[in-house]
């Protein structure tokens, strides 16, 4: 449809321009042929006038040249001329201009003019072929016949005189009608052009509102609907291309609406179930966008906020924030368990105990767009475990010095030093003396643990090569080792001619009980005749790290342990031997006291390993000896 009018638009634009070069070339055609009549005109009248004005000359001349004798008639034939002559003047009076055009005839007075000439003209050429082809006449009667002539040739040189006019006249009258053309031609010319420009302005401004005005309209309507405004509807005003747009366009705006409407209300109700969930939750949550400022609190967190004063602030208390840029840093989330980690604030003059969970909330293309913080409420849980903590420092403190007093007692008589004991007592008196010292090792382990969760032991760090470390444990262990019937075997490096290990900064004491631990538990659970592996290595991307590994050929521990081994008072289940399951949660505290990690490979029946990462220390180590870097079993 929008085709036909584009098309029809055109046409109207085509048949104007061919009307116009149509007129224009019938006009054209028409002067031209005007213009050749003139010429043709020109030329029959002019040239007769002036062919017979000369053929009367010549033949004057001829009667002269005759009267005095000198006649030679061969050289000239006045009646062939003369006969032509009067052939042209016959179709001039006929009004005959070109023989080759019929219908082409001079003006009245070129006609009139000729007639007399033809008459004039055939009695001198009458008379004159008598004067040329008569016999010899005596110089008498030559004079009567050439004075007759004479008066001939006059009348017919006026005549011809009177047509040459008459042909000028002719000639004016069919210069002026060229013109008239001409001009008439050209006004006809104008205006067929501004008939045309009419019809084109006409046509281009049909075209422009009939195309371009329901384009401005779509147009603006688009950029109204990408703007939001979804409440579009273009008139459709015809059935063409255009109504189809329109049509097609309401339907997608009807179609947005109706999506928008159904998303908001899902979002809304969304919204509305994730605010209550937040609300529901007993602990305070911070949701913190992008650029750190609180864009969500649930209740419990407004009343923290409002309680800690800060509630007219857009940001999360000093402690908080720190710690959410560290996570934001290392973009991984912070999720700690353990109530070392929660933060002390003062509400109403006495201390609270938050434990601070910080979630890093990405969208679909993994970027960070907020953050959401969880400070649980720990502080009860915190009271009773210092209590119970102290409980049990107490408790350890208060037995252990009897329980010293006892186990020196219960060495100094198995020494029989105050006297011998038979073999049933000596039996009892020992495994008195190794329960004493089971139950010592528990009390200090306690002891340890308290202080440890109470941050009372102040870490002394020491720079310290892994050569050193690895051969005072083994040294250390030695001795439970050989009893136990174990060989222990000791790696430093990797043994392929690299550099030195670089050294760890370390509470040598702390980090000790660590590897004493691990040599005790794998000489502890490995069958006698086995071999207890302690080696160090570089570890890491960058080799920054230090990997401590004891490597034992025991039991093995099942998957589902895993997890749970460095829990205090956690024993895998159906371990025949003794033990509180204290000693790996303590070398875990240990362990991350010195930003290290700790962990554990194991498969039932295949043995395990458990292994320590500690962060090599940024000075250059002094270099190590041969016998340190290189494999160096110990027996
Ligand atoms: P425990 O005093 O009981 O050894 P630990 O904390 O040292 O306490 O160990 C916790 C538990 O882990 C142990 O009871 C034991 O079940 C398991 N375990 C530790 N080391 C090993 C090992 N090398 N081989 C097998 N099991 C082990």
């Amino acid at each position: 449809m929008l085709r036909f009018r584009l098309t029809m638009g055109l046409m109207c634009l085509v048949v104007v321009m061919l009307a116009m070069g149509l007129f224009a070339i019938d006009r054209c055609s028409q002067l031209g042929k005007q213009f050749q009549i003139f010429l043709v005109e020109s030329d029959a009248a002019g040239h007769t006038a002036l062919a017979i004005k000369r053929s009367t000359g010549r033949l004057l001349g001829a009667a002269l040249s005759r009267l005095s004798g000198n006649w030679e008639p061969s050289r000239y034939d006045f009646a062939a001329e003369s006969r032509e002559l009067e052939e042209r003047l016959k179709d001039l009076a006929r009004g005959v201009t070109d023989k080759t055009r019929p219908g082409e005839e001079g003006t009245e007075g070129e006609r009139s003019a000729a007639e007399r000439l033809l008459t004039s003209y055939g009695a001198f050429a009458a008379k004159a072929r008598l004067f040329l082809e008569g016999e010899e006449k005596p110089f008498a009667q030559w004079r009567v016949v050439a004075s007759g002539l004479g008066d001939e040739a006059a009348n017919v040189l006026e005549i011809a005189d009177q047509l040459t006019a008459a042909h000028h006249e002719a000639v004016r009258e069919s210069r002026n009608a060229v013109a008239a053309g001409v001009n008439q031609t050209i006004r006809a010319l104008i205006l067929a052009m501004i008939i045309a420009v009419v019809a084109a302005i006409y046509t281009c401004s049909r075209l422009t509102r009939g195309l371009l005005e329901p384009l401005t309209s779509l147009n603006a309507s688009i950029n109204r609907v990408a703007d939001g405004n979804l409440d579009q509807e273009i008139p459709v005003l015809s059935q063409d291309e255009l109504g189809l747009l329109a049509r097609a366009f309401n339907r997608m705006a009807t179609h947005l609406k109706f999506y928008r409407n159904s998303t908001s209300e899902e979002l809304m109700r969304l919204n509305q179930i994730i605010r209550s969930t937040l609300a529901s939750f007993p602990d305070p949550i911070f949701v913190l966008n992008a650029g750190g400022a609180v864009e969500f609190r649930n209740p419990a967190a407004d009343q923290l906020a409002l309680r800690l004063l800060f509630s007219g602030m857009r940001r999360l208390p000093e402690e908080v924030e720190r710690k959410v840029e560290e996570v934001r840093a290392s973009g991984r989330d912070y999720l700690p368990t353990g109530y070392r980690d929660c933060l002390r604030f003062k509400i109403d003059g006495s201390d609270k105990y938050v434990l601070p969970r910080i979630v890093l909330l990405r969208d679909s293309a993994a970027l960070i767009f907020g953050v959401a913080v969880i400070l649980e409420d720990v502080t009860r849980m915190r009271l009773v475990d210092d209590m119970k903590s102290n409980l049990v420092a107490t408790v350890s403190h208060e037995l252990k010095t009897p329980l010293t007093s006892i186990r020196l007692a219960l060495y100094l008589i198995l020494e029989q030093t105050v006297g011998g004991l038979n073999p049933k007592q000596q039996k009892l008196m020992t495994t008195a003396r190794d329960e004493t010292d089971r139950v010592l090792r528990t009390l200090n382990d306690l002891l340890d643990l308290s202080r440890l969760d109470h941050g009372t032991h102040v870490m002394e760090r020491t720079l310290a090569l892994p050569g050193d470390i690895v051969e005072s444990a083994v040294r250390e262990a030695r001795v439970a080792a050989e009893e136990a019937g174990i060989t222990l075997e000791s790696i430093v490096g990797d043994g392929l001619g690299d550099a030195p290990l670089p050294a760890v900064s370390v509470d040598l004491q702390r980090i000790s009980y660590v590897f004493a631990n691990l040599l005790t538990n794998a000489i502890k659970y490995s069958p006698s005749g086995s071999t207890v592996t302690f080696r160090c290595v570089r570890d890491g991307d960058d080799g920054q790290m230090l990997r401590f590994e004891v490597r034992d050929r025991g039991p093995g521990i099942a998957e589902e342990h895993h997890a749970r081994l460095f829990e205090r008072f956690y024993r895998v289940k159906g371990t025949a031997k003794t033990g509180a399951g204290l000693g790996l949660s303590i070398a875990h505290d240990i362990v991350l006291a010195h930003d290290g990690r700790i962990g554990v490979k194991s498969r039932p029946g295949e043995g395990s390993t458990f292994y320590v990462l500690l962060p090599a220390a940024p000075a250059p180590a002094p270099a190590e000896g041969p016998a340190a870097s290189n494999p160096a079993p110990t027996p």
